[in-house]
């Protein structure tokens, strides 16, 4: 009985379920979301690097994941109810389980004149960004995504997928053969398609596309060929925050979950730093500017990371994410190096600064003939560093909720994700989730069945 009391008194003022406070209203709000980013990533890169993140100083809950057709979400869903505040199945990208479109923030934000922009690491069109202004029942339709987005007149679109704004006569895989480079830029939009582009003059609307499909891995990238999305976000935010009426601004760090998806902890663990580095960009714009709301979570975690593994029947007691930092490529480079002829040992030496096993050179020995190569690297990276993984898709875990500036004490304790969309939608006073017309204004047509 004492300590239940002594448990309600120290309940936080607001356990789940309550209601919100009415805080002072944002004008801007950025959405920052790491893609598979779940709570052992954000350890693994703190420990990496030795001090603590920029995401520790404003982490103020968490979030429940699941979607409507499962407790594992994909991103699509994840996306759907942080846009729109609605809990959809796997794969519907801006509808409800129904296929009924769904009104979205940015749509939303759009409707009442705020400048809107997305910055991501993976193909624009993809499920996360899509989300916010697309509606399509599978997230495999990108050109039509790609025409949803175009029509909705988001003022700001960096990232990869030139692809599928490229008929295939001109190099992309457009299968309508519309050439949607040609109309961004026949109605006025600035197109941006290389490095030397980027870094002259820049003006919204913007489409800027630095690849084909994804933008590299950032411990792969190189400079000279594509910025990364610390310098995508450090030229992008002040051209937002230029316009009057205030901006809605996504940043995805799409790549964290890729490189989870792939078991590849040196590649994940780069790929989470530079999105913590992302954040502290961010927040030091919104402390400047004083008027911004910072809302950060991500859509579901992936791999079912965990610090602290056996090897056969032996627990390691220790981890050593600083030998990660030794790693200088991907483990997918590693293995088309290998296939072009580099001997393997030798090579994954080289380039993991680790001194391998016999029992690890068999397993590259083995990994070689097959397509598992990249799998053997990332798993003899993992042994070392004394890192598990559980799966190559998706887990039901809960991530953390970051939250900084004028409305963050709407997000507290532990919400739903659809509720995260919902009171981003009340920070800013705009309608979420309701069913949209598709013919409506700025919907970019109807929605592909
Ligand atoms: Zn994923």
């Amino acid at each position: 009985m004492a300590l239940a009391l002594a448990l309600t008194i120290l309940a936080p003022p607001l356990a789940r379920g309550a209601a919100p406070p009415a805080g002072p209203r944002p004008e801007n709000v950025v959405i920052m979301i790491p893609d598979g980013c779940g709570p052992a990533t954000l350890v693994l890169a703190r420990l990496a690097r030795g001090r603590p993140l920029s995401l520790d100083s404003i982490l103020v809950g968490a979030v429940e994941t699941g979607s409507s057709s499962s407790r594992i979400t994909d991103s699509a869903a994840g996306a759907t109810a942080y846009a729109s505040g609605v809990k959809t199945a796997n794969r519907v990208v801006g509808m409800d389980p129904a296929g009924n479109p769904v009104e979205t923030l940015m749509e939303a934000a759009a409707s009442r004149g705020m400048a809107t922009g997305f910055i991501v690491k993976s193909r624009v069109t993809d499920a996360t960004p899509a989300a916010f202004v697309a509606h399509v029942r599978r997230r495999s339709q990108e050109d039509e995504i790609a025409v949803q987005e175009l029509a909705h007149r988001v003022n700001l679109i960096m990232g990869g997928g030139l692809d599928r704004f490229l008929p295939e006569p001109a190099g992309g895989r457009r299968a309508d053969g519309r050439d949607l480079v040609a109309e961004a830029r026949g109605r006025g939009d600035q197109v941006v398609l290389d490095r030397a582009e980027f870094d002259g003059d820049l003006r919204l609307p913007l489409l800027a596309l630095f690849a084909p499909a994804e933008l590299p891995y950032e411990i792969d990238r190189d400079p000279k060929q594509a910025p990364g999305l610390v310098e995508m976000v450090r030229r992008g935010l002040p051209l937002l925050a230029r316009e009057p009426g205030g901006f809605l601004l996504v940043i995805e760090g799409s790549r964290i979950d890729h490189a989870a998806h792939a078991n590849d902890p040196a590649s994940h663990v780069r790929e989470a730093l530079e999105f913590d580095d992302t954040v502290r960009e961010v927040l030091a714009f919104a402390r400047r500017d004083g008027r911004t709301l910072v809302v950060g979570a991500a859509d579901h975690e992936t791999g079912g990371l965990s610090l602290g593994r056996r090897v056969g029947d032996t627990p390691l007691e220790g981890v050593y994410p600083e030998s990660l930092m030794a790693v200088r490529c991907s483990a997918e480079r590693m293995a088309d190096s290998i296939r072009a002829g580099h001997p393997a040992r030798e090579l994954v030496e080289r380039e993991t600064g680790l001194h391998l096993t016999l029992e690890e050179a068999g397993m590259l020995d083995r990994a070689l003939p097959g397509r598992r190569l990249a799998e053997a690297i990332g798993e003899i990276e993992s042994r070392h560093a004394a890192l598990g993984w559980s799966t190559w898709g998706h887990t039901a875990i809960d991530v953390g909720l970051y939250a900084f500036g004028p409305g963050s004490d709407r997000f507290r304790g532990v919400l739903d994700n659809t509720e995260v969309g919902r009171r981003i939608a009340e920070s800013l006073d705009l309608q979420v989730g309701g069913s949209r017309s598709p013919r409506a204004p700025g919907s970019g047509g109807p929605a592909t069945p």
